[in-house]
């Protein structure tokens, strides 16, 4: 009987060695999958769970999966591939580690270690459940222009208690697995949660699972209108909208003006700050799509608009750009506009 389980236990950095790939120290790599050509290490280890995900193509698993994708193998020529290479090593999980690192010669390159912030979708679902959006956030949202639909459908929810949040997240996981993934910002007394009380709390959904999420002050005008995950850096809001059928695609800054932009009928994802750069996995999304860059009518948002389709033009992509309507400095103010004109 083949024991898939020991197979799988095989540390995926060696397999990933096996299979001739360069893996670099932060466990990324380029995609070694057949249909993907990757310019840019989209592929990642993750060694806790010895797993891989490509951000770009999509493709996940374990140690077998990697090897019947790479090699197009079945599964009874991926075990035998395996077993050929690491027969000796296939044991439990404690024990193939133990052996694979005592037997490392000294000219092997380095074992692959798991970058040091990583999203943890686990996580993120548990704090999205945790977090229900309150009355205070939803009075704030119909103010911005936005229908329950839209709040329902982007599963916007609210920090209560900070405190008590993380409290309970710390009880249920452990502390360094929060850091990992940006949750946990540290003061003069001691680690607390990266949202402050109160804050509206966005979840940046792609392909079945919480990459991000951003919080965002309910009090406009205050200093400290968004709170970010520690060290981790936002992906493109609302990436679902590039597995639309729509033809068109806006890319927005932000997460209100796309929530503005759906509100008013269109698709659209959203870059964070006027500066962000889109990733290589997103401009290979892109493709297909007629893309339109809305920056903000002022000088920086219109600046933001042709830097970024310059970028997207260097990689194939045509975009163009177009001004917020009607004079509105973005999508927001011209949703509120139309707001008000109806009533
Ligand atoms: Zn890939």
């Amino acid at each position: 009987m083949t024991n898939f389980e020991a197979l799988n236990a095989i540390p995926i950095a060696s397999v990933c060695a096996a299979l001739g790939m360069k893996v670099a120290t932060n466990g990324r790599a380029r995609c070694p999958m057949p249909e993907h050509e990757d310019r840019d290490p989209s592929f990642s280890l993750r060694q806790a769970t010895n797993t891989f995900k490509c951000f770009a193509c999509g493709e996940w698993g374990g140690v077998i999966d990697l090897v019947m994708k790479v090699e197009r193998l079945d599964l009874v020529r991926a075990v035998c591939w395996l077993g050929e290479r690491f027969g000796s090593e296939v044991r439990p999980r404690q024990a193939v580690r133990a052996a694979a690192i005592r037997a490392r010669p000294l000219t092997q390159p380095k074992i692959a270690v798991e970058p040091a912030y990583f999203p943890d979708t686990e996580i993120f679902s548990w704090l999205m459940t945790r977090c229900p959006l309150r009355a205070s956030g939803r009075s704030y949202l119909e103010g911005r222009g936005f229908s329950g639909a839209i709040i329902a459908r982007f599963e916007i929810g609210q920090v209560d208690d900070r405190a008590a949040i993380f409290r309970e997240a710390c009880a249920r996981f452990d502390l360094a697995r929060l850091e990992r993934c940006g949750l946990v910002s540290t003061g003069r007394y001691g680690p607390f949660l990266a949202y402050p009380s109160d804050f509206l709390l966005f979840p940046f959904m792609d392909q079945g699972g919480i990459r991000y999420v951003q919080g965002r002050n309910l009090k406009d005008g205050k200093a400290r209108r968004w709170a970010n995950l520690s060290k981790l850096a936002p992906p493109a809001y609302n990436l679902d909208a590039l597995t639309s059928d729509a033809s068109t695609i806006l890319i927005c800054e932000g997460v209100t003006d796309v929530l503005s932009a759906v509100e008013l009928g269109q698709t659209a994802i959203g870059l964070l700050g006027a500066n962000s750069k889109v990733e290589p996995s997103v401009i290979a999304r892109l493709k297909g799509f007629n893309v339109i860059v809305v920056g903000d009518a002022d000088d920086a948002g219109q600046a933001f608009a042709r830097a970024l389709v310059a970028r997207l033009g260097s990689h194939g992509i045509t975009a163009m750009t177009r001004r917020p309507p009607d004079g509105a400095n973005d999508l927001n103010a011209y949703l509120l506009q139309r707001r008000s004109n109806v009533q």
